[in-house]
Parts: structure tokens; C-alpha cells; sequence
């Protein structure tokens, strides 16, 4: 292991109710990178997301996941969190009666750092400013009847205040409109810039890494891992799909 490397899978293999969906996957993302990870519906790239975050939901069944030096494949998803790791949901939440900014405060103390009031409201009045996002919207209940794109600002917001180590973005396959693509664009580029941020993209939707530098690109085809490279293979997937990586695994089987 590379003294960079940030997170580091070995043999990650997991199930859902005894059904095997990842198999045997390794992957490496060095501190400061940018890796997309690729493939088509129904590949697993959600569940690797959720697996790396520890949900309950996977069961791990061979494999191990260590992350800043420090192996985390048995740490409940709090400790996961706490250590520096981000996953953003397909589906964010909605939570009728708490205010955003009750949210935003709970998620920062739960990683059991101490706020103070009057510096976290500057805080977060600022964040939601160089998002445009309106401050008022600090003080409607969590994401209930948010747009797409006020949902992904709010996303992006969780992750500007938080600074995790590395930010594991799952993208919806569809439905993210021009505004919502924009605004996850300018919070990958902000989390780039104010922290020299790590990043996993999960996507199908190319257009949202146009102004970042990708560093490596994986390719998840029936929950393996079947290429890896650099960002060049992004056009050559837009222009050709996964079919050539479909049949190159069933000829290997
Ligand atoms: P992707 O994100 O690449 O589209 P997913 O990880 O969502 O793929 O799903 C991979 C496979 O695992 C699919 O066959 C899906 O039905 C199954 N799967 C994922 N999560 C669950 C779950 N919680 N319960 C049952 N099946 C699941
Ligand atoms: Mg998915």
C-alpha cells in the first residue's frame, strides 16, 4: 500500500439476502484524486457505495476496507463517518418537521464536534451563499418539497461543512436536471478547492465531470470490476457503452 492511498478495498465480495452482488473487488483511491466508477444499471455501483459506508443492509462476505491507514471493514457506519468517509444517497432525505439547519447542526455534532451558534449560523449562511442557494431555505423542514436541484444544494452543502476525506457521490442515472447538474458541479469543484477533497464519483452522467480532472475511471460490469484507466475511457464509454465489458466478462466465465 502506497503511502497515499486513502482507501484501499481487497477482495471486496458482498450479498443481499445470501444473493452475491459484488465480487472479489479491488480498488485503490489515493489521497487527492478524482476516480469515477462507471457502469450500467443493475452493475452494483450503489451497493459498493453502501458497503463502503457499512450499511447493514450488505452483508460483507469476504474481503476487507481500510481507509486512512486504518482498517475500518468491522467500523459501524458513525465510526466510518466520523473517520473522514461521505456518501451521498441516490435518494436524499425528507425529514417534515426539522428545519435545515437543526439537520445541519445535528450531523456536525453527531461527528461529536462542539458548535457554537453564533459561528455555525455564519457558517452555513455563507456555504448556502456561494452555492445561491436562498438563506431562507435554512429554515424550511428538510428537503419537504425541495426541487432536484435545491435537494442537491442541500447535499452539497452537508459536504462543504463536513470536509470528509473522501466524498463518495452516488448520481442518479436520470432525472438530474441542467441546475441540479450544475449545482453538484460546483460543489465537487468548491470540496476540490476548500479542502483538497478525495472523490468517487458514481455516475452514469458524464456532463457533471466536465470541469473536474478526472485521475482514473473504473468499470463495474455484474458487480466486478472489469477495467480501469484513465479519463479517456469516459468518451470511449459514452461513445461505445458497457457491451464490449459485458462480453468480455461472459467470455472469461
Ligand atoms: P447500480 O447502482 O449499479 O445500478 P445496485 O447496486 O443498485 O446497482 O444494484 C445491484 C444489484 O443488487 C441489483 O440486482 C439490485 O436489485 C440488487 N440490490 C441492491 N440493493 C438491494 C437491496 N437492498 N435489496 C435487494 N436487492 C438489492
Ligand atoms: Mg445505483
Amino acid at each position: 500500500m502506497a503511502s497515499n492511498d486513502l482507501l484501499v478495498c481487497r477482495g471486496l465480495s458482498a450479498s443481499v439476502d445470501e444473493k452475491p452482488i459484488l465480487h472479489a473487488i479491488d480498488l485503490t483511491v489515493p489521497q487527492g484524486e478524482v476516480h469515477v466508477l462507471m457502469g450500467p444499471n443493475g452493475a452494483g455501483k450503489s451497493t459498493f457505495g453502501h458497503v463502503l459506508m457499512g450499511d447493514p443492509a450488505y452483508e460483507l462476505t469476504s474481503g476487507e476496507i481500510s481507509f486512512d491507514g486504518e482498517d475500518v471493514t468491522e467500523l459501524a457506519p458513525d465510526k466510518r463517518s466520523r473517520a473522514g468517509l461521505f456518501l451521498s444517497f441516490q435518494a436524499p432525505v425528507e425529514i417534515p418537521g426539522v428545519p435545515l439547519r437543526s439537520f445541519l447542526r445535528a450531523i456536525v455534532e453527531g461527528r461529536g464536534e462542539k458548535v457554537k451558534n453564533k459561528e455555525f449560523r455564519k457558517k452555513i449562511q455563507e456555504l448556502a451563499k456561494t452555492l445561491d442557494m436562498d438563506p431562507a431555505y435554512l429554515d424550511r423542514e428538510l428537503g419537504v418539497g425541495f426541487s432536484g436541484g435545491e435537494k442537491k444544494k442541500v447535499e452539497m452543502l452537508q459536504l462543504l461543512l463536513l470536509q470528509p476525506k473522501l466524498a463518495i457521490l452516488d448520481e442518479t442515472d436520470s432525472g438530474l436536471d441542467v441546475d441540479a447538474l450544475s449545482v453538484v458541479s460546483r460543489g465537487m469543484e468548491l470540496y476540490r478547492e476548500t479542502c483538497d477533497g478525495t472523490l468517487l464519483i458514481i455516475t452514469h452522467n458524464t456532463r457533471i465531470l466536465e470541469h473536474l480532472e478526472v485521475d482514473r475511471v473504473h468499470v463495474m460490469v455484474h458487480g466486478h470490476l472489469v477495467a480501469e484507466g484513465d479519463s479517456s475511457l469516459i468518451d470511449e464509454i459514452d461513445a461505445n457503452g458497457f457491451e464490449r465489458y459485458e462480453a468480455q466478462l461472459a467470455d472469461a466465465k
